[in-house]
């Protein structure tokens, strides 16, 4: 078999972890497995990688941010190899270049495109494991460019679908895919499968156990993902097609804090400023998620959205400099919020399900400020200081813990 398995940064975190590590895949390669292993910066290395550009300037270019965070998968990659030569197993790291994992040329937020397998097909001949950094690829101008945070899952699915991989296994330091962020609900119960659409909904909406790019991935090139501890050797959770095992209205519950809302107040009342704004900022690369529109009066409106934290002054900037243009009489702004979502499949042919979420909000005395509805989800805008607190009511609200 061809097995391909991502660890977390918090599983390499130290000597001990790699060491765990090393020993976990020599275990399944002398089984007579081809082992690639794919590993994220040690654990924290990329926050502080952050903290060390933040030190130099507020604002690096996205181009030389990449060449930095890089290094951090390079560091455990090597030593992972150093690792398992030392116990006498032959293995090889190697990088995006060296692989060349082919990518888009968005600097911080990547897609990955495609995956040359000759030189990991190459080593895995010679019996090497081979040790790959997660979270990086090459693009067309030959430099380096990062996945966005969580990435390495992405690197993981991308190998695991270009050399047609037997399995793809997710190690983190948790037991699998919980109904919430076992963090925060502690009495978060374990699923033991879950479709990628309802994964994919969870992992956009917050839930940071997978990369959404992964799920994506995985489920266009049927790659069957399981997400497990790399402290113990539980079952984990197995994300595929489609999950007829546990009949639930709701799969999970999740948060994001990365939220920001926007508003824009006194605009003119008529066809074509909606268009206008959310095409200006469209075109700047800004995703708006939530959007909320007042009734008219007097000729004019307001417009309130949502968007990830980390683009609110550009999107603060961008408007300011279209005031006029956009017909904008007033700006206005909270950061202090964040989103809460319910996912699940069964809620589409069940009515009930948001005024069930909204009483559970209501008996936590939590205020909604804004609310977006799909088939499989519903997302609430709340006040970041509520979101845990929310989180379990909610959860809770829909008897999904233990
Ligand atoms: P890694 O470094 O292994 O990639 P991450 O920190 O990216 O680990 O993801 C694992 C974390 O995701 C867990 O520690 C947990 O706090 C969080 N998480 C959020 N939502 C969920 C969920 N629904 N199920 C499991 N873990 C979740
Ligand atoms: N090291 C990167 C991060 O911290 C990528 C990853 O861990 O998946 O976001
Ligand atoms: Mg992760």
């Amino acid at each position: 078999m061809l097995i391909v398995k991502k660890f977390g940064g918090s599983s390499v975190a130290d000597r001990e972890c790699i060491f765990r590590v090393a020993e976990r895949c020599i275990e399944d390669y002398k089984k007579g497995n081809d082992i690639v292993v794919v590993l994220s910066a040690m654990g924290d290395t990329t926050d502080e990688l952050i903290e060390k550009a933040k030190n130099i300037t507020p604002e690096p270019s996205r181009r030389e941010m990449d060449m930095l965070l890089t290094t951090g998968e390079q560091i455990s990659v090597s030593l992972m190899a150093m690792a398992m030569d030392s116990l006498g197993v032959p293995a090889i790291s190697l990088n995006a270049f060296q692989i060349r994992m082919h990518c888009t040329s968005a600097y911080g937020n990547a897609r990955l495109k495609r995956v040359e397998a000759e030189r990991i097909r190459h080593e895995l001949d010679s019996r090497k494991i081979v040790i790959v950094t997660g979270f990086q690829g090459v693009n067309k101008y030959e430099d380096y460019a990062t996945l966005g945070r969580g990435g390495s899952d992405t690197t993981a699915v991308a190998i695991a679908a270009a050399l047609h991989a037997d399995a793809c296994e997710i190690y983190t330091d948790v037991n699998g895919v919980y109904t919430a962020d076992p963090r925060v609900v502690p009495n978060a119960r374990k699923l033991d499968a879950i479709s990628y659409d309802e994964m994919l909904e969870l992992a956009s909406l917050g839930a940071r156990v997978l990369h959404n790019r992964s799920v994506e991935m995985a489920k266009k090139y049927g790659v069957q993902l399981v997400v497990r501890s790399s402290l113990n050797r539980e079952e984990g959770t197995v994300v595929k097609e489609v999950v007829k095992l546990e009949k639930m209205l709701i799969s999970g519950v999740a948060s994001d804090k990365n939220t920001s809302r926007v508003s824009v107040i006194g605009v003119d009342d008529k066809p074509g400023v909606a268009f206008k704004i959310f095409n200006t900022l469209a075109k700047k690369g800004i995703n708006v998620d939530i959007i909320l529109q007042s009734v008219g009066r007097e000729g004019t409106k307001d417009i309130s959205f949502t968007i990830a934290q980390d683009d609110l002054n550009k999107t603060l900037k961008i408007l300011e400099e279209n005031k006029e243009a956009l017909t904008i009489q007033n700006i206005g702004h909270e950061d202090s919020v964040a989103k809460i979502s319910i996912v699940g499949a069964g809620m589409m042919s069940n009515p009930g399900v948001a005024a069930k979420m909204f009483e559970s909000m209501f008996n936590a005395n939590v205020n909604i400020k804004m609310i977006s509805t799909s088939e499989v989800r519903i997302t609430v805008l709340i006040d970041e200081n509520d979101v845990d607190r929310a989180m379990r009511a909610v959860h809770d609200g829909f008897g999904l813990g233990d």
